[in-house]
């Protein structure tokens, strides 16, 4: 299929060079020029991206950035012709998705919102699991595209249901995350071997993807970014407000997402989130440490 894909970041990179080679013609964007894909065209701006293409697929940071993306100035809006697909892959309000995707509705576009989860070790194996919202003919569609680029893919149900998917299963990875760093906190200041600790759990009920994808990054104290800190504030600040619009309390949420806060102030927002252990180790003045580190 012919797609143009806006957004080069941790993400798109990888998604857009697994489309080029299950052999998709792929034209690619990104706001800060110099990002390339081998086997990609490449264009000046979202406009020019588009213009022709059967798709288009976002990934980028924000409901801000996709907002600009498609109607800023040279945005993609300019080129969208009937029958187009906006594939959005970026995690952002399933409320600003419902009015996006009335506005390209005018032009014939259709919307499917496809956020993803699997991090950018899936996305670069193509194992991604895509959280799906809308139309099911175009997104019967769009199967050769998320076969090149994941493993799964679940529709949940009519545009923004994927998006609000997705809120609800990074809320549920910021809490076991920080439920896993709270353990390892106290299990390290009462004298407990980490590596030890995380052996046990990969035995038992508590045991989850969650702590076996992070596990051995903060074992060997690498904060490198797989999913970065600013974006799971973002994602942890988008579900806080859709649950403000529904009338629903997160009071666990609302307590971690003030530690983001906290460790943004630290300046550990491009870090991945798992540096939010940092902060707890300071307050109780101790050091997870694995075999490596
Ligand atoms: P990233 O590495 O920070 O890349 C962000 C991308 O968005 C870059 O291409 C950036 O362009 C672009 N961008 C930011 N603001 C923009 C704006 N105002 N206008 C146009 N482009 C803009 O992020 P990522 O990890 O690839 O994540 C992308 C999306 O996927 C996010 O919504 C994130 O929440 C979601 N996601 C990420 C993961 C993960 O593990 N990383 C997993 C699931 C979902 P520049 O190069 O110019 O900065």
């Amino acid at each position: 299929m012919r797609v143009a894909f806006l957004g080069l970041g941790i993400m798109g990179h990888a998604m857009a060079t697994n489309l080029v080679k299950a052999g998709h013609e792929v034209t690619v964007w990104n706001r800060t020029p110099g990002k390339l894909v081998e086997g990609a065209g490449v264009a000046p701006t979202p406009a020019a991206a588009v213009r022709g293409a059967e798709v288009a697929w976002l990934c980028v940071a924000d409901t801000d950035a996709v907002e600009s993306v498609l109607f800023g100035a040279e945005g993609a809006e300019a080129s969208l012709t009937e029958g187009m697909i906006i594939a959005d892959s970026s995690t952002i309000s399933p409320s600003a998705t419902l009015k996006f995707a009335e506005r390209v509705a005018s032009k014939g576009a259709a919307w499917v919102d496809a956020p993803m989860t699997g991090s950018k070790i899936g996305a670069q194996n193509g194992t991604l699991v895509f959280i799906v919202g809308g139309d099911e003919a175009q997104i019967e569609r769009l199967k050769p595209l998320f076969a090149a680029m994941g493993k799964k893919i679940f529709r949940m149900g009519d545009t923004s249901k994927g998006q609000a998917t997705k809120l609800a299963m990074n809320l549920q990875i910021a809490l076991i995350f920080e439920g896993f760093a709270e353990a390892l906190t106290l299990a390290t200041k009462l004298g407990v071997d980490s590596q030890q600790l995380v052996s046990l759990i990969d035995a038992t009920m508590v045991k989850s993807g969650v702590v076996e994808y992070k596990a051995p990054f903060v074992l060997a104290r690498d904060f490198t970014p797989n999913f970065p800190l600013r974006l799971m504030h973002k994602d942890i600040r988008l579900t806080l407000e859709a649950a403000k619009e529904a009338r629903v309390k997160l009071p666990a949420l609302e307590t971690v997402e003030e530690i983001y806060e906290l460790a943004t102030e630290e300046g550990h927002q491009d870090l991945d989130y798992a540096a939010t252990l940092t902060l707890l180790e300071k307050w109780a003045g101790v050091q997870v440490k694995g075999k490596a580190a």
